[in-house]
C-alpha cells in the first residue's frame, strides 16, 4: 500500500517531519480515504450503526444532505452518458474544470477536479500539515481534516467561534506559530454560520508565513452573504478553496467537486495522486452550473423550509443558532445524544452534537413533508 506514495513524495514528507514509519498512515488516508471512520458526513453521522436498518420510511435529516437531488439537467445529462460509461471519457472532466473555472472567474490551471471534497481535504491535510507544521481549526467544526491531521500525527490547535459563529479570523491567524495549514468553513458546519469577507482577509494577511488558508465551501451556495473567496485564489494568495456538489446541488452520492487555488499549491495536492473521475458526477457537475436559475431557486425553497423550522422550535422555547445553511444546530437544553436517541426510534434520524456544544443538535434541512415529521416526532419526545 505504500506504494501509494512515490519517491518525490517521500523526500517531500522526509523534509516536513515525518518519518518512514508515518508512510503507512499516509498511505492509508489516501488508499483508504473513503473506508476511514472520519471520511465525510455519512461516515461522521450519530448512531451509524443503527441507520441501515431504519427504513425506507425513515427521515433522514442527519447529513446535510439535499433531498430534491441532481436538478432536471444533470439527471439527464447523467442518463444520457451511462451507456458510454465503459469509457473514461476524460473530454467531460475537462467541460467540468473549462465550466466552473468560467463560473468562477479562474483559469482551467487554477481547478483541479475531484469526486466530492473529502478527498481534497484530506489531501490538503497530507500536503500542508505534518509532525511539524500544525492546523488550525475552529471550534464547533467540522471534523474531518482534525481527524485526518491527528491521523498524520499533526498538531491540532481549536479556536472558539466568536459569538456571532464566525471565525475568530485574529485568533486563528495567531494560534500556531507553526501552522501549516488554517481551515476555514464558510458557512460553518455544524453551525451555519458566516465568517466575513474581511475576517477572512485580515487571516491571510496575518497568518504565519508559509501557512496556507484552506476554505471549505460546502455550503457557501446556501448563504446569501457569505462571499466566494475566489478572488483570493485569482490574486494569486495562499489560499486552497473546496467546493463540492454534494449539498445545494444534491449529488453527495454522485460524487463531484473541486479544489480551487494557484496552480504552485495544487500542484501539492495532485502530488498525491487524482485518477479518473466518474463521469456521472462530471457530467452532472457541468449540467448543474449551466443550469439558470437554480442557484437562487434552491437556496430560497431551502431558506423557506429553515426558517419554518426554526420559527417553531423558538415558539416551542428551543432557540436555533442563525443559519444561512441546510442545517440548524438547535439549544435542546439537555445532552443531545439523548434526543438524538429518542428521535431515532420515532424513525427520524438527525444530526450529532459537538463536544463543545453538547446541548445542542444539529438538525438538517429536509423537504417540507420531512420537516413536519420531525416536528411532530420532536412534540412528542420533547413534551413540547
Ligand atoms: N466539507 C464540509 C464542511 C462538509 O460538511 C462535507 C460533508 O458534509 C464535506 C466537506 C465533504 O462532502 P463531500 O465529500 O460529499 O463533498
Amino acid at each position: 500500500m505504500q506504494d501509494t506514495i512515490g519517491r518525490e513524495q517521500r523526500r517531500d514528507l522526509a523534509g516536513r517531519g515525518f518519518t518512514r514509519r508515518d508512510f503507512a498512515r499516509m498511505a492509508a488516508l489516501l488508499a483508504g480515504g473513503a473506508t476511514l471512520p472520519f471520511y465525510n458526513e455519512a461516515t461522521m453521522a450519530q448512531g451509524l450503526s443503527a441507520l441501515p436498518n431504519l427504513g425506507a420510511d425513515a427521515v433522514r435529516i442527519n447529513a446535510n444532505e439535499n433531498p430534491m437531488g441532481p436538478c432536471p439537467e444533470a439527471a439527464e445529462a447523467i442518463h444520457a452518458v451511462v451507456s458510454q460509461g465503459g469509457r473514461y471519457l476524460y473530454g467531460e472532466t475537462t467541460e467540468f474544470v473549462r465550466t466552473l473555472a468560467a463560473v468562477e472567474g479562474l483559469s482551467v490551471e487554477s481547478v483541479l477536479p475531484f469526486a466530492g471534497s473529502s478527498d481534497p481535504l484530506h489531501r490538503a491535510v497530507l500536503a500542508f500539515a505534518s509532525p511539524t507544521k500544525g492546523l488550525v481549526i475552529a471550534d464547533p467544526g467540522y471534523e474531518a481534516g482534525e481527524r485526518a491531521a491527528k491521523f498524520i500525527g499533526a498538531k491540532v490547535t481549536r479556536v472558539p467561534l466568536r459569538k456571532d459563529g464566525s471565525h475568530d479570523a485574529q485568533g486563528m491567524a495567531a494560534a500556531d506559530p507553526d501552522a501549516g495549514l488554517i481551515y476555514v468553513c464558510n458557512p460553518n458546519n455544524p453551525t451555519g454560520s458566516v465568517t466575513r469577507k474581511d475576517d477572512i482577509e485580515y487571516l491571510v494577511a496575518n497568518k504565519p508565513k508559509g501557512a496556507i488558508v484552506l476554505l471549505d465551501e460546502a455550503y457557501i451556495h446556501l448563504s446569501t452573504t457569505a462571499e466566494p473567496g475566489s478572488p483570493l485564489v485569482a490574486a494569486d494568495k495562499d489560499v486552497v478553496i473546496l467546493r463540492t456538489f454534494s449539498k445545494l446541488y444534491g449529488m453527495a452520492g454522485l460524487r463531484a467537486g473541486a479544489a480551487l487555488g494557484r496552480p504552485d499549491l495544487l500542484e501539492r495536492i495532485r502530488g498525491f495522486g487524482a485518477g479518473a473521475m466518474p463521469v456521472t458526477g462530471m457530467v452532472g457537475a457541468t449540467a448543474s452550473l449551466k443550469a439558470k436559475g437554480l442557484v437562487e431557486r434552491r437556496r430560497k425553497i431551502i431558506a423557506e423550509i429553515r426558517e419554518e423550522t426554526a420559527g417553531w422550535l423558538d415558539k416551542k422555547g428551543y432557540a436555533c443558532l442563525p443559519s444561512e445553511a441546510n442545517m440548524l444546530m438547535i439549544d435542546v437544553r439537555r445532552p443531545g445524544r439523548g434526543v438524538f436517541e429518542a428521535l431515532l426510534k420515532e424513525k427520524v434520524a438527525i444530526g450529532r452534537s459537538w463536544a463543545s456544544m453538547p446541548n445542542h443538535v444539529r438538525v438538517s434541512i429536509g423537504t417540507a413533508e420531512e420537516m413536519a415529521t420531525f416536528r411532530a416526532a420532536f412534540a412528542r419526545v420533547m413534551n413540547a
